[in-house]
């Protein structure tokens, strides 16, 4: 033979549940090494590819001369590491998709769409740009960093000192403005101090609400290391700038990648430390496609790189991965229970300030029909004419969730899903949230033709106008009348709006905000001394079981707003209106008793065998109709009964999902418990093939798609 073969096994994108599932054969004429971005032939398109092993001995049980040629390489990126290769077949295994649709789908879309000639152009343009970076000043001493940043605190100290030390993946819990934010950054500058190549990931629940998070890091970290140093991914970037963030960190010019949820697959081979801050958001676990935990897969993914090297003498672990929380998951928590992780406490606020007090309102003792009880409304008067700011946090935008006709009982359902459209007052429309279904409100009664059609319940907007009017004869500091404003999903929709509500609210601007959860997250405000929840009670008597804790580290959140300068800390409140002031989760807010909350909510969980004592993954399937999303859960079941293992997990009946429909597409879903994770493993593992046959058969017939989602967030 003139040329020797290489035989290549490769990964393509695959779609979901296709029957190739794993690496398909390829042979070449040259070796190429494990991870290698290549192009394809795939039937008659090319197609790019990840090299997932090479070898000179054709595989058994494929006619060789069957086998084609690759099309060529992608030139001039390196191939990927071992340890992300690992990464992504874990994360296929466990969340149940194919390898190639994990491994294609997280790699910038750009790279499978340029050409060889696009993409040396691209390469080009970012080696330039590193050059003129070049002329700024570049990495010094890890001591050099310090010298802007503020004398850790003897909390943060100690809290350096653990992680230093840790051999674990540390979960830091700190009440908001403890100071952890701080932590990460000296972290982060330990880390990067570690050798030349070293690389940080900062993971944040959603990047838009924390512009603040990423101006610290670059201000820490930019004027030694240039700036392209840090680079962020998210997913509200465009295809040019995503590919060129994933190259910086892919070949080690970016030492710092911020990032959402998707980041935990960014290729950084020179990672040593993964941050995951505010951990319990569940905004970390993926809703869509692979249902992946990206707090999970950093957990798993440091651990891989520790295995992978040696660990140094200057940490524990080669790559060490830090969780934050003011309010961890339940998972974390127990995992520190369980000695798995470390828990590394920083109790007390910077400054010494103390964290606000809670103000439970007993709606029963209102006047009739308020939305804002007077007390609460003569507690934030007090605070606008000492010239402080206020929060109203309110989970439901728009004017009212629902318009209602008093006469036939109309209500403004959506004809498309099983939900009401939300009344827009600004606008005057009707808008599904679901399917985004938009009408103009209508004049009259659709039904009865009853002119008079009123809206029930309350949304941001009308707490805003009742604000408005309500404050209309108060007076700021200087005379002149109170500012109310509003954010939530409407108001920050297009570009730089929600940077700039933020800088006018931070610029004190601004008296009052009133929004939805996203003001609670994240944000440095320095001079809000009153947090209000109006309405938090829908949430206390939820079928889903996560949802006091979402309601308590929501609650929580919110009020770490209040009070964040040490100045203003002793006046410093949160107000929560309730039917229910008795209930036990108001109790244990009240004194800032997250482990006593944690602890009561584990000992339930534990009752009922749910997580993190027990293991779930859900079957779930979109239909045209819900008897047939049900009948191919049905099916599913039945197919299941006939694999081994199934002894060991527990299915139960198909149930409608709560939305059952939306824009026309009905939803059904199947729960499946174990007590072992690994049995539940075992058990989807082989049951995911006979859902494929069960799709294909007459049952599956009008079932448009179905996914499984393991350790889900809400069943
Ligand atoms: P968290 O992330 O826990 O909410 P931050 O890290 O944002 O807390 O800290 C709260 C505030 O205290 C920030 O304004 C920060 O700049 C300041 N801060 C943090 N650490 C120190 C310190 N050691 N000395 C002085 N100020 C600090
Ligand atoms: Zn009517
Ligand atoms: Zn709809």
């Amino acid at each position: 033979m003139l040329n020797p073969t290489y035989w290549l096994q490769v990964v393509v994108a695959t779609p979901a549940h296709s029957q190739v599932a794993g690496p398909l054969s390829y042979r070449s004429e040259f070796s190429l090494a494990s991870g290698s971005l290549i192009r394809v032939p795939l039937g008659k398109r090319e197609v790019m590819g990840v090299v997932w092993s090479c070898a000179t001995e054709a595989p058994t049980g494929v006619a060789e001369e069957q086998v084609r040629c690759i099309a060529g390489v992608l030139d001039g990126i390196s191939p990927l590491g071992e340890s992300w290769r690992e990464l992504v077949g874990f994360a296929a295994r466990y969340y149940q998709r194919g390898l190639g649709e994990v491994a294609l789908g997280v790699l910038p879309p750009s790279l499978r769409t340029l050409d060889n000639t696009q993409l040396a152009r691209r390469l080009k343009r970012e080696h330039n740009k590193r050059e003129e970076q070049a002329g700024l000043p570049q990495a010094a001493e890890a001591g050099e960093l310090a010298s802007e940043a503020p004398t850790p605190s003897e909390a943060q100290a100690e809290a350096l000192r653990a992680i230093a030390e840790a051999t674990r993946p540390v979960l830091l819990y700190g009440s908001t403005g403890s100071g952890k934010t701080e932590v990460y950054l000296r972290a982060a500058e330990t880390a990067l101090g570690l050798d030349p190549n070293a690389q940080v990931l900062v993971m944040v629940p959603e990047i838009n609400l924390t512009p603040q998070l990423e101006k610290r890091f670059r201000d820490r970290f930019e004027p030694h290391f240039g700036s392209g140093a840090l680079v962020s991914m998210h997913s509200g970037m465009t295809p040019p700038q995503r590919l060129s963030a994933w190259m910086a960190a892919h070949h080690g010019h970016a030492r710092i990648v911020l990032g959402t949820r998707m980041a935990v697959f960014a290729s950084m081979p020179g990672l040593r430390l993964i941050v995951v801050d505010e951990e319990h958001d569940p905004s970390y676990k993926s809703q869509d496609g692979a249902r992946y935990s990206a707090r999970d897969l950093a957990v798993y993914r440091a651990k891989v790189e520790s295995e992978r090297h040696e660990a140094t003498a200057e940490s524990g672990r080669h790559c060490q991965v830090i969780l934050g929380s003011a309010t961890p998951s339940l998972e974390s928590w127990h995992a520190c229970e369980q000695g798995r992780y470390l828990r590394v406490n920083m109790a007390s606020r910077i400054g010494g300030g103390s964290l606000p007090r809670l103000r439970l309102v007993d709606m029963n003792h209102q006047p009739k029909g308020v939305s804002l009880a007077p007390p609460l409304l003569a507690a934030m008067e007090e605070r606008i004419q000492r010239g402080e700011q206020c929060l109203v946090l309110l989970n439901r935008r728009g004017y009212a969730p629902v318009l209602a006709c008093g006469d036939c009982g109309w209500k403004s359902g959506c004809p498309h899903c099983s939900a009401y459209r939300v009344f827009h007052k600004l606008d005057r429309t009707l808008r599904c949230h679901h399917c985004g279904f938009t009408q103009r409100v209508p004049r009259a009664c659709p039904d009865c033709g009853n002119l008079d059609i009123a809206p029930i319940g309350r949304g941001t907007e009308q707490i805003e106008e009742q604000m408005s009017a309500l404050m209309a004869d108060m007076k700021r500091p200087d005379g002149t009348a109170v500012r109310v404003a509003r954010m939530d999903a409407d108001t920050t929709r297009t570009k730089g709006s929600l940077e700039s509500q933020l800088a006018a609210l931070h610029s004190g601007e601004v008296d009052v905000l009133v929004g939805t959860q996203m003001i609670a997250k994240g944000h440095d405000f320095r001079r809000i001394t009153l947090v209000a929840s109006v309405n938090a009670d829908s949430a206390l008597f939820a079928s889903d079981y996560r949802a006091p804790e979402r309601l308590f580290s929501l609650l929580m959140q919110a009020s770490g707003r209040a009070g964040r300068d040490a100045r203003h800390s002793a006046t410093a409140e949160m107000w929560v209106q309730t039917w229910h002031p008795d209930h036990a989760l108001f109790a244990a807010l009240k004194t800032h008793d997250y482990p006593g909350f944690a602890q009561s909510q584990l000992l339930e969980r534990e009752a009922a065998g749910m997580p993190p004592f027990g293991y779930q993954a859900l079957l779930r399937a979109d239909a045209r109709t819900q008897e047939s999303a049900q009948a191919f859960l049905n099916l599913a079941a039945e197919q299941a009964a006939d694999l081994t293992g199934t002894d060991e997990v527990m299915l139960y009946p198909a149930v409608p999902l709560n939305i059952q429909r939306v824009a026309n597409i009905e939803r059904a879903q199947m729960l499946v418990e174990s007590d072992s994770r690994l049995a539940l493993q075992r058990f989807l593992a082989r049951w995911r093939p006979t859902l494929l046959t069960a799709r294909h058969s007459p049952q599956g017939k009008g079932v448009i798609r179905f996914a499984i989602d393991v350790d889900p967030l809400s069943v």
